[in-house]
């Protein structure tokens, strides 16, 4: 996903459920910076974060350390593998249709249905809210 989604709704959803501005931001910047900090482009271990299945895995190890630690920043980690593993399906399959020339770029919100939108929202409120209840 771009940065409306790793950055602006981030801080709104993350206002919503109850952080303050400054760590709304925090999370948020964390999220949007992860794309340059582990570029897919640069190497294979590289790639499983930004694309399901794996990045289910790394989402919840990022949440798990998020938790231990209280870590803002590991939990803008956390949301961001989870929103790619959402956009980018099952093993990228929509970039790979992109290439071809088929289908839309699963990169651009406002372009992505609703039924994607609403999962996208629904997996990091649940990661937030989880952050929420166990380290506060
Ligand atoms: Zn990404």
């Amino acid at each position: 996903m771009g940065p409306h989604v790793h950055m602006n709704l981030t801080r709104q959803w993350a206002l919503e459920e109850g952080f303050g501005e400054r760590e709304a931001e925090l999370v948020a910047v964390a999220n949007l910076a992860f794309d340059s900090r582990y570029p897919a482009r640069a190497s294979f271990a590289n790639i499983t974060k930004h694309f399901a299945p794996t990045a289910w895995a790394w989402s919840a190890r990022y949440l798990s350390i998020a938790v231990r630690g209280g870590d803002l920043m590991m939990l803008g980690y956390a949301l961001h593998c989870a929103q790619d593993g959402v956009a980018h399906g099952r093993l990228g399959e929509k970039h790979l249709l992109t290439l071809a020339g088929l289908g839309r770029h699963p990169d651009f919100w406002d372009r992505a249905p609703r039924s994607v939108q609403r999962r996208i929202e629904a997996v990091t409120r649940h990661r937030l809210r989880r952050f929420v209840r166990d380290v506060r």
